[in-house]
């Protein structure tokens, strides 16, 4: 396309909310093939909230007082699903030392001079989960739930149910796309059953989960091996994705890091503008603009 065309097509973006960084990036547009999307935050709100709690040897107090503790230095989104429900609770959280987070699994601190952790079933490793336990977990996964276990002076204490509802308009930006010729692939590090359920309920094709953060980017080299990636993310761990894939689609929500990795920045955070902008980007190339 000529630049001229570049400009008017770049222009047009941002009248809508779709912030294109220069004419390059809608050029690299327009042969997408392929667009994949992280989950939390992009296909989800990103507003988990906590549907169960599953007891096994605390009151659910003072688990939310542990959990709470564990989370209050945890950035990831997980975490204030937690808060959340301690304060609603009026649950002051319980005081932490030697926190550390773990990336891809959770966290771990001392809490009253024990261990305690919080996070997947990766990190609950050296903890023995009975087959009962594992059966509890995979129901709630299936049902779309994030599973975190809450672990205390060796004993899993209990597990959390998380949910993070679609955002309305996934569904059908998940189709537009299917329509104009795209391949659909969801790249997160949740478990694989809960990815599978989210990704079936808004009709994406592909699922590529429990992917660690340092490792999205190596999944985006691989993807492009079959052809041209957009890569559409928000966090922190998106963002070496976001400048690995041909273009990186960041939402406007997202962290500082997500949004200067991205080529194109949706304003209004709603994925009908992933569909805009490779419209408008193959206008742009065909010069009908
Ligand atoms: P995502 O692709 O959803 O951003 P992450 O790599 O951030 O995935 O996290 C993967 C998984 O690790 C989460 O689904 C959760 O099971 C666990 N996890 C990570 N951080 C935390 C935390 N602070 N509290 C509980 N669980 C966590
Ligand atoms: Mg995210």
């Amino acid at each position: 396309a000529t630049p001229t065309a570049l400009m008017v097509g770049t222009g047009r973006a941002a009248k809508l909310g779709i912030l294109i960084k220069n004419g390059e990036i809608l050029e690299a547009t327009h042969s997408i093939k392929t667009v994949v999307f992280d989950k939390t935050g992009t296909i989800t709100v990103g507003k988990p909230q906590i549907t169960d709690i599953i007891s096994l040897q605390a009151t659910e107090n003072e688990i939310l007082r542990i959990a709470a503790g564990l989370e209050s230095s945890s950035e990831h989104p997980l975490a204030q699903a937690i808060l959340n429900a301690a304060k609603e609770k009026n649950i002051t959280a319980a005081e932490v030392s030697n926190f550390a987070a773990i990336s891809g699994k959770g966290v771990q601190a001392m809490i009253d001079g024990q261990e305690a952790f919080i996070g997947n079933e990766k990190l609950a490793n050296d903890f023995k989960t009975d087959n009962s336990l594992h059966e509890k977990i995979v129901k709630l996964q299936n049902e779309a739930k994030t599973v975190i276990l809450v672990g205390y002076a060796k004993q899993i204490i209990a597990l959390i149910g998380i949910q993070d509802a679609p955002k309305p308009s996934s569904k059908q930006a998940i189709s537009a796309l299917k329509k104009i010729g795209m391949q659909t692939v969801m790249l997160t590090g949740d478990n694989k059953l809960v990815a599978q359920a989210i990704a079936k309920d808004v009709g994406i094709d592909e699922v590529i989960a429990e992917v660690l953060p340092g490792d999205k980017a190596a999944t985006i080299k691989k993807l492009q091996k079959r052809n041209p990636v957009a890569f559409v993310g928000d966090g922190i761990n998106d963002a070496p994705a976001l400048t690995t894939a041909n273009v990186g689609i960041a939402m406007g929500s997202g962290t500082d890091i997500a949004i200067e990795s991205g080529g194109i920045v949706l304003v209004k955070n709603d994925l009908m503008d992933v569909v805009t902008s490779l419209v408008l980007a193959k206008k742009t190339y065909d010069r009908i603009l």
